[in-house]
């Protein structure tokens, strides 16, 4: 039986984890044509016209490599592509995501360094900075930065690391994982210098998951010259090639690529600062939310409050999973799940991609509900907190 006959409850499921987000219908119903010939000349075609215009939402004029996996696949084609065997690499430890990203680090025969962190705010420039400075022969080649730790979130200030990498003057790459900022959060290539942004489909994008992206510098492309680490899917260099005319160089997603073709229109027809505008708003009602609760908000920098998502510390002595879990049973809505160290500390609230004021209310609404029901010590009159902001914001 086909998954939506399944489903036990009337109404529409809310998906607020932050990503997989809700595909808006326009996507959905471009992905519902015929998977086209990805060797044909219409391909060639479309593929030369999308991977162009995919350049707008990185902000940069240059290459935007496309592949047909989840964003750990853009993960390990930054560091295969860049990088030798032996390498270090600085990493900043701002959540999960950050931790996965050094492991497969490890994994890929690299020396990774862990700045560390408490989790609870984003990448810290002068941590950086320093650490360069004392790189006095220059052994590390990259520094590696998730930009919004979704685990946590809290987003980290990419145009201060690159002032730190500049202020340093230190020659590493600067990697950026934007997989759940891109297309939610103001993110610049070109402007801040970044080598290679590692994205997925699946979040700001409001694509379904099985996209993932590279924007690539001359710098990064230079280094790809020299980079020894074994590669050979992820090879930028038969991409780059194939994608001169507009094609792959094996099987592409088609149908993703016709959705992602509607969705870099959607977010180009609103105009990007008008999308981020949307989420900070979205983002500080629901914050206003979490006071009026009398939560806690695990990021503790306000200048690192993510945009996409909002994790909540739940009191000692209660289940974040326990609530999360009555929300789905209750009000067929999904949270996020604490991560690693946060498991059943946190839930997270996904405030990103195709996401209006009264989705946001509603996912309020469900979420002071179900406090509530699973007992979670609390004071009512978080959504009126948010519905007073958000008509006071229009
Ligand atoms: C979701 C996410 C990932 C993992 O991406 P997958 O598509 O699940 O492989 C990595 N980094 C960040 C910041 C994420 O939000």
């Amino acid at each position: 039986m086909a998954y939506v006959e399944t489903k036990p409850t009337a109404g529409r499921h809310f998906l607020q984890i932050p990503g997989p987000t809700n595909v808006p219908d326009r996507v959905l119903r471009a992905m519902d044509n015929p998977t086209m010939d990805h060797r044909g000349p219409e391909f060639g075609r479309f593929g030369k016209a999308l991977l162009e215009k995919a350049r707008t939402v990185f902000r940069t004029a240059s290459h935007v490599v496309i592949y047909p996996a989840s964003g750990t696949g853009a993960w390990e084609a930054a560091l295969a592509n860049t990088l030798s065997p032996g390498d270090r690499v600085l990493m900043c430890e701002t959540g999960w995501f950050a931790t996965l990203w050094r492991e497969m680090a490890e994994r890929l025969t690299l020396r990774p360094e862990f700045l560390a962190g408490d989790w609870r705010r984003g990448a810290d420039p002068a941590q950086i900075e320093t650490r360069l400075r004392e790189d006095k022969e220059r052994a590390i080649k990259a520094v590696c930065v998730v930009h919004n730790e979704t685990s946590t979130g809290a987003t980290s200030r990419i145009d201060e690391v690159r002032k730190a990498i500049d202020a340093a003057g230190h020659p590493a790459l600067l990697l950026v994982d934007t997989i759940s900022s891109l297309g939610s959060i103001d993110y610049r290539h070109d402007e801040w210098g970044v080598d290679v942004t590692v994205a997925g489909s699946q979040k700001g994008l409001m694509l379904p998951p099985g996209l993932s992206f590279n924007a690539v510098s001359a710098k990064a492309l230079k280094a790809s010259e020299d980079a020894k680490l074994p590669r050979s899917f992820w090879d930028w260099r038969a991409m780059l090639a194939a994608n001169e005319t507009g094609y792959f160089p094996y099987t592409p997603a088609t149908n993703l690529l016709y959705g992602l073709d509607a969705a870099v229109d959607m977010l180009a027809e609103a105009g990007l600062d008008n999308v981020f505008a949307r989420h900070d708003r979205h983002a500080e009602a629901t914050r206003r939310a979490v006071r009026a609760w009398g939560l806690e908000i695990q990021c503790e920098e306000p200048r690192h409050y993510s945009s996409s998502l909002t994790a909540v510390r739940v009191p000692e002595g209660h289940s974040a999973d326990a609530l999360r879990a009555t929300i789905l049973e209750r009000h067929n809505m999904s949270l996020g799940n604490g991560l690693g160290p946060l498991k059943d500390r946190v839930f997270r609230i996904g405030h990103l991609g195709d996401f209006g004021d009264l989705q946001l209310v509603g996912t309020l609404g469900g979420v002071e509900m179900g406090l509530r029901a699973a007992g979670v010590p609390h004071k009512p009159g978080g959504v009126q907190a948010a519905m007073e902001y958000l008509a006071g914001n229009a």
